[in-house]
């Protein structure tokens, strides 16, 4: 479903990456996994079309897409820093996130927006404003605006790094769960290995701009191919 080859980015003479090649087929749930600094956020965002890569092509569901715009990617985008418009309704928050879809008429903007937010059961919230929510429940109605367009593939950025211990725990269970009943493509990058062991069907674990191991959570833990993957998922003896 989404292909990545031979990406390279490079800002000046930093090489962040530097030769990424990654399959990521039709409905899987991968973590990108990597200390600080190793690239993984420049990867998303080269996915997402918001920096262009120096070379290298991506493809999604075989489409050429490494020089599209953003928006024609057709791919739900959630960043740490989520934020909601204050002035704007639950519900008028979401139906921002169908604003490229232009060829809709309102009623169906209207009926998509609900149908995300009952998704993530929020619907019950559509006329509050942003203030009005907790944490946890503004992050629903984030993850609902970028999904309310149906996207293609959904990409999610340390979405969960600002939430206290328990919330945090409480949002991995529901987005995996949310996963498992819309069976749609999502990217996770974290640097927290639990969260990545926890959520994932595969774990990337990139270091310094390149893949340094890519299997499932258990393949990582029981045979790290190099010291490095040894003491990043907590492994070594
Ligand atoms: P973190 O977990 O801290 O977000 P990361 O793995 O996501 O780290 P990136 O944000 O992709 O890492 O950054 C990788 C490297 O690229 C860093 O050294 C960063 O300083 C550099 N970098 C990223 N964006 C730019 C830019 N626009 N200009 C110059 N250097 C950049």
């Amino acid at each position: 479903n989404l292909e990545i080859r031979d990406l390279r980015k490079s800002f000046k003479d930093t090489h962040v990456l530097r030769g990424i090649d990654v399959d990521i087929h039709s409905g899987a749930f991968v973590s990108l996994l990597g200390p600080s600094g190793c690239g993984k956020t420049t990867l998303l965002r080269c996915i997402a079309g918001l920096e262009s890569p120096s070379d290298g092509k991506i493809f999604i569901g075989g489409e050429d897409v490494t020089n599209l715009s953003p928006e024609k990617r057709r791919l739900g985008v959630m960043f740490q820093s989520y934020a909601l418009f204050p002035h704007m309704t639950v519900l008028e928050n979401v139906r921002f996130g169908l604003r490229m879809l232009q060829d809709r008429g309102a009623a169906e903007q209207r009926a998509s927006a609900k149908a995300a937010l009952e998704t993530v059961r929020m619907e019950a919230f559509a006329s509050r404003m942003p203030s009005e929510l907790s944490g946890g429940q503004q992050q629903r109605v984030a993850l609902a605006r970028s999904i309310a367009f149906n996207p293609r593939v959904l990409l999610l950025d340390e979405p969960l790094s600002n939430l206290d211990a328990r919330l945090r725990e409480d949002m991995q269970i529901e987005l995996v769960e949310l996963h498992r009943e819309m069976g749609l493509t999502t990217v996770f990058v974290t640097h927290d290995q639990h969260e990545a062991m926890a959520m994932s069907d595969t774990v990337i674990l990139m270091r310094d701009g390149e893949i340094e191991q890519e299997g499932s959570p258990t393949d990582l833990y029981r045979t790290p191919q190099t010291q490095f993957s040894a003491e990043f998922i907590g492994s070594a003896n």
